[in-house]
């Protein structure tokens, strides 16, 4: 057998190159808001997976309703027969859904095969053909959620052609228009519903548009929130031209910014919800969520999938929901998301950084921290020429070093912070502090 020593070696040496890696380090063990590693040493987690084990590594209850479920059925088919837990976990879910009209569910494995699932879905409704989506979205990697990404040409490149029929238009965020960082909102929301009209006036007229998908704070992107002005323009192209509006809350959603779901702020309906990541705290399962009238224009049988809506993730979805109701989270992300908005914006002033963070955005626990830059596109007018480069990433691996694993997001300068949603006050006053260490000693 290959020693502990040698297994990144192995590593490195039997698994493709396809997938990049933060660290090469083995893990094998996840607490709480802890990882470890296996050769002893510990971090902090500020990755939770990349915002899927949002109730912290092996929740006691997550974990016991899973090894409960694996004694009693593991696997059954959503095309063979119903199966308890499947149907328990949405009557669990229906309450916490954030308007009373989605109420059919599909459930899948992950994130991409929702967005699959809901483009399928969309075209087969509407009888329609195309989706627009936001420039800076990310919905995954399968060839349609990859068609509808538009964070990063990395996850495309040589891998064209790409599903047809997909738009692109501007999200309201600065760097994606163009325009200064002091743009006002009003102003950003009013370029990008303008960017939207454009696409239906002279790309694909609403007639074609089965669809406009949007993540309602852009993850990969940048993490930066949407607008409410514009959300509530899009339900009103939307309703205009018999468009339907796909709502992806894979990464935003389960408590992540501070309500159940992100959409909730701003009152907008959608026609298709998707969640994933923190729906089963680590166990693969996602959903599409809609409306009943509009799901039953599909024929039995054109949805499924060996694995879709497995038995024991939805034993751990269930636990996912119970915990909600009885431990408090959406009160401690409020209350750390305070905190963490506060440590932040004090550590963007502290004359010691040199200016060097511009920006400090997101909502609840789902945080960007941007870095001033002179390197991505010189017509960007928020161009910093003497800013250092690639901040983001030295401050990233910095944190690795002390002891804290922490992500990068998009192709501008953020570090994104998404810790364990019930994370204690220590541990994130910990990981802020190793996070402020960091940043100055890269800025030094
Ligand atoms: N949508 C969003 C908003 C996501 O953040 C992600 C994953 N980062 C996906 C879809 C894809 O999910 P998965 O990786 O489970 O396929």
């Amino acid at each position: 057998a290959t020693s502990s020593d040698q297994l990144p070696a192995f590593g490195q040496r039997h698994v493709t190159k396809g997938v990049g890696r933060l660290t090469d380090r083995v893990m094998t063990k996840g607490e709480g808001s802890y990882v470890q590693f296996e050769d002893g040493h510990r971090m902090l987690d500020f990755s939770c997976g990349i915002g899927v084990t949002n109730l912290g590594h092996c929740h006691p209850k997550v974990s016991q309703a899973a090894a409960d479920q694996c004694m009693n059925l593991v696997h059954s088919q959503c095309s063979i027969s119903f199966h308890s837990t499947y149907l328990r976990l949405i009557e669990k879910l229906l309450p916490m859904m954030p308007d009373p009209s989605l109420d059919s569910f599909f459930l899948w494995n992950s994130g991409s095969e929702a967005v699959e699932a809901s483009i399928k879905m969309a075209r087969f409704i509407t009888g329609k053909q195309n989706i627009i989506s936001m420039q800076g979205a990310y919905h995954g990697r399968t060839y349609g959620a990859m068609a509808v990404t538009k964070s990063k040409t990395a996850y495309s490149e040589g891998f064209m052609p790409l599903m047809p029929g997909v738009y692109g238009t501007a999200f309201p965020y600065w760097h994606q228009l163009g325009v200064p960082k002091d743009t006002s909102e009003e102003e950003l929301v009013r370029l990008s519903l303008y960017q939207l009209e454009l696409v239906l006036q002279q790309q694909t007229a609403p007639k074609d548009t089965a669809a406009i998908i949007i993540e309602p704070v852009i993850g990969e992107g940048g993490y930066v929130p949407a607008p409410h002005a514009f959300l509530r323009g899009l339900r009103e192209i939307c309703d205009k031209h018999d468009i339907l509006l796909i709502v992806d809350e894979v990464q935003s959603g389960f408590g992540r910014t501070g309500r159940v779901f992100n959409i909730e702020y701003s009152g907008v309906r959608p026609d298709m919800m998707l969640m994933a990541k923190g729906l089963a705290n680590g166990f693969p399962l996602s959903a599409v969520v809609s409306r009943k009238e509009l799901t039953d224009m599909l024929k039995p049988g054109s949805m499924g999938g060996t694995y879709a809506g497995n038995a024991v993730s939805c034993a751990a979805g269930i636990a996912v929901a119970q915990a909600f109701k009885e431990e408090n989270i959406l009160a401690n992300v409020n209350a750390r998301s305070e905190e963490l908005f506060s440590a932040l914006n004090k550590l963007s002033e502290d004359p010691a950084i040199k200016s060097t963070i511009v920006d400090v955005r997101g909502q609840g626990l789902m945080v960007g921290v941007e870095f001033a830059s002179s390197s991505y596109n010189k017509y960007d007018v928020a161009l910093q020429p003497s800013a250092p480069k690639g901040m983001a990433a030295r401050v990233a691996k910095k944190c690795i070093e002390k002891g804290m694993l922490i992500l990068t997001t998009s192709v501008y300068e953020v570090v994104r912070f998404i810790p364990p949603l019930n994370i204690s006050q220590e541990d994130l006053k910990k990981g802020i502090d190793i996070f402020a260490e960091s940043v100055k000693e890269v800025v030094a």
